[in-house]
């Protein structure tokens, strides 16, 4: 007899999403012919830039011909794209080898498979609020235990709350734990971390030997300059950290595909030496994966061309105006809102200590502007609502409009 795995039944019911859409059909149907304004969704809006969609022709191309087609490529990427990649971390004073850079298709299937590398009995430490996938796939390797149902926490996983008392990046973990992940520019809440910040991490990790999972998606929406984009600007990062990037938000990647993960050589993974990690997570790869379209890799060596990263840059200014514009809206009117300076989501509180699901409904009731509902992304984001800035200029504007006017305050 077949039994399936019963650790995806301790999972929180694939519950957030559906539920908001749920809740905007609803809202519809009641109200037909009202323009719904998403800001809910961390979705890119705007058309690839002409070098990419240059790069992409290219290659297409390249496989009409028998001279120039390619089947299968190296599981661990296309060596043009790899030293492109490690041109970039030279830039940031980072070292990190080719060999050491492993493209994907994207940080979603990457931060959701790196676990299987590691032991199933690491405790794992998440950020509270956190992007689902890291606590999700950790439910499903067993390694969290069942939820309690009050908390709506599992009782393995160590919750690290980001809330506002702490600038919402977190304390230290209280006790021992194998991995540890964390992201910065952070989805959900837009802030993002400091040197300091990320060295206690960093210094922690290499003490108790455990490992880092630094999800760096977002670091081309850093606008200060002095602030870390990569996990390994960090000293002491490369013995204790796995860094996973994204061509999703920088470039407009979403449904192209392609992102990468970077396994130093030098990672220590408690008693297993240098090299071991890099080793298993080439075998990971080599056995469940048979590398990322040769396409969307042209595609990606045209984005971290210079034009290409030149018209990227305009990408993420595009998307980094429209969080002004939310931004400066929900300021001048009062409220509380966080994030939006080097990241493209706003982390708005609710105003009297609504609870996110109560706010929610009024957002969409008074302005029909659908939000994410902090609590969706862990207990600590109770109280609080994520605004996306992806979305054509015009909706952005509209969205911003109708919240000032109609949210009664
Ligand atoms: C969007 C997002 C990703 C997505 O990556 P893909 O490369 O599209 O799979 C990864 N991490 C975080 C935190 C994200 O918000």
């Amino acid at each position: 007899m077949t039994t399936l795995n019963p650790h995806y039944d301790k999972l929180a019911a694939g519950y957030l999403f559906p539920e908001i859409a749920r809740r905007a059909r609803e809202f519809q149907s009641k109200n037909p012919g009202v323009e719904l304004l998403p800001l809910g969704i961390g979705n890119t809006t705007e058309p690839l830039t002409p070098a990419v969609i240059r790069g992409l022709h290219a290659g297409v191309e390249k496989l009409a011909r028998p001279e120039t087609y390619s089947g299968y490529g190296d599981y661990e990427g296309d060596i043009r794209l790899r030293e492109s990649i490690s041109a970039l971390y030279r830039e940031r004073g980072v070292d990190i080898g080719t060999d050491e850079i492993f493209v994907s298709d994207g940080a979603k299937p990457d931060s959701g498979n790196i676990q299987s590398i590691f032991g199933v009995n690491n405790v794992v430490a998440v950020q509270d609020p956190a992007y689902p996938v890291y606590v999700d796939t950790n439910v499903i390797a067993g390694r969290t235990g069942p939820m309690n149902p009050g908390t709506r926490k599992y009782r393995r996983m160590i919750y690290m709350p980001c809330v506002e008392s702490n600038g919402f990046f977190p304390d230290l973990p209280d006790r021992k734990a194998g991995l540890i992940y964390l992201c910065s520019p952070n989805n959900p809440t837009g802030t993002v971390a400091t040197h300091d910040q990320l060295s206690r991490f960093v210094r922690f990790a290499n003490e108790n030997r455990s490992v880092l999972i630094f999800d760096a998606a977002y670091s081309a929406f850093i606008r200060d300059p002095a602030l870390p984009r990569s996990i390994y600007e960090i000293q002491g990062a490369k013995s204790c950290a796995i860094e996973i990037h994204s061509f999703s938000k920088t470039a407009g990647f979403t449904g192209v595909r392609l992102g990468w993960c970077i396994v130093p050589k030098s990672l220590i993974a408690g008693d297993s030496g240098p090299g071991r990690a890099n080793t298993l997570w080439f075998r990971r790869q080599s056995t469940f994966f048979n590398g990322a379209s040769n396409i969307a890799q042209e595609g990606g060596i045209a984005a971290l061309s210079p034009q290409g990263r030149e018209e990227c840059r305009g990408l993420v200014d595009y998307y980094m105006e429209n969080a002004r514009i939310i931004r400066e809206t929900l300021s001048k009117m009062g409220l509380t809102v966080y994030g939006g300076m080097h990241a493209p989501y706003l982390w708005l509180k609710t105003p009297r200590k609504m609870k996110s699901w109560d706010f929610f409904d009024k957002l969409l009731g008074e302005t029909h502007v659908i939000g994410t509902p902090g609590l969706g992304f862990g207990p600590s984001g109770e109280g609080f609502i994520r605004l996306s800035a992806f979305g054509h200029r015009e909706d952005i504007r509209k969205a911003a409009l109708c919240i000032e006017k109609n949210l009664k305050l």
